[in-house]
């Protein structure tokens, strides 16, 4: 028999931290599984990044994964165990709740944190990977603002309202930005689209994918391919954001919990509460709008302290 857990954890990004170390405090010794590769590494997105400026706290910035050895180091200090592997499958319409995890152990728990975050599509090219923090970002509210961009040519990838945001973002910072598109109108809302194609800093680049992106230690450019006429191109850009889609890492639910039609988790206003009573969400996993690690960490915290709540008035 497995041994009961009062709540357990899924995910060690800003948001499953910020939960350990609150139940942590709250006397509940929580379990975490911190993840291992089916939904990002082991501390979460800001593994990914270098330098993370708009965290409070840390004046001259701090390294992304220097923050998330922090918050881990201050989970386990309050007495949250951690565990690196992924819960691969879960069953919550039955008390106590059942996990079994990547090594195929059983897990019961009275309550759940479902804090396992969304993973930013990327494009999968080996000048991707290799320039990735380079000059290419997932995220222009994140970065945009960094000295590298500043008064550069920069270049959003993406043609739905994310992809518009970001790149009317970045012309706060770029000398100017063009959205690549592959098609010839935009997926973005109406409104969306008028922002663009009426800002004078925006020039969208219609029916053209990215081949390959250019540089050795810097990105200094992209090498485009037009869809229709198929003729190639080189755009001189000091900077490249992805914004082709988020996809939240709930497939191990397998539809136990009301999501999205993009696969969100469904919370109740102004909670973390889910479609089931005792499994709390928390951070990016049901967040499509501001995906950033201080939003995700204050979800965490109320995750923790809904969840302590929720042990309490059922007498667990
Ligand atoms: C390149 C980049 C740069 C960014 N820069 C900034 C920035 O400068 N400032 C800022 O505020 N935000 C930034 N963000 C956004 C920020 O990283 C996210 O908003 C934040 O990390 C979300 O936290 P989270 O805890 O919800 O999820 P995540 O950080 O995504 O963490 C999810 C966790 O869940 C785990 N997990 C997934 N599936 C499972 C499973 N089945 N079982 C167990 N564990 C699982 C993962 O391993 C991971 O530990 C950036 C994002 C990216 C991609």
């Amino acid at each position: 028999m497995p041994q009961k857990e009062k709540v357990i954890i899924l995910g060690s990004g800003p948001a499953g931290l910020t939960a350990a170390i609150y139940t942590a405090r709250a006397n509940l010794t929580p379990l975490v599984f911190e993840g291992f590769q089916s939904g990002g590494m082991p501390g979460g997105q800001l593994m990914t990044t270098g330098v993370v400026e708009n965290f409070p706290g840390f004046s001259k910035g701090i390294d992304g994964q220097a923050l998330m050895a922090e918050m881990r180091q201050q989970a386990i200090n309050l007495g949250a165990r951690l565990i690196m592997e992924d819960i691969t499958s879960v069953l919550i319409d039955k008390r106590p709740f059942t996990l079994v995890s990547m090594s195929n152990q059983e897990f019961e728990t009275d309550s759940l944190i479902v804090a396992t975050g969304a993973t930013a599509r990327r494009l999968p090219l080996d000048s991707e990977k290799k320039l990735w923090t380079k000059g290419i970002s997932a995220c222009a509210v994140c970065d945009g603002a960094l000295p590298i961009f500043r008064d550069k040519e920069l270049a959003v990838i993406g043609g739905g309202d994310a992809a518009v945001e970001e790149a009317t973002h970045l012309t706060q910072f770029g000398s100017k930005v063009y959205l690549i598109h592959r098609r010839d109108q935009l997926r973005a809302s109406h409104i969306m689209q008028q922002r663009a194609l009426e800002h004078p800093k925006i020039e969208i680049l219609w029916n053209k994918v990215v081949e390959e992106f250019l540089g050795n230690e810097m990105l200094t450019g992209l090498r485009l391919k037009d869809t229709k006429s198929g003729e190639e191109s080189e755009l001189k850009v000091a900077g490249a954001f992805e914004a082709i889609g988020h996809t939240p890492n709930t497939s191990f639910l397998s539809g136990q919990l009301d999501t999205t039609d993009t696969g969100y988790i469904i919370t109740h206003a102004d909670s973390t509460e889910t479609s089931v009573e005792g499994v709390f969400a928390a951070g990016d996993v049901q967040d499509s709008k501001y995906r950033q690690a201080i939003s995700a960490a204050g979800s965490g915290c109320m995750a923790a302290i809904e969840c302590e709540r929720w042990l309490i008035t059922a007498g667990k």
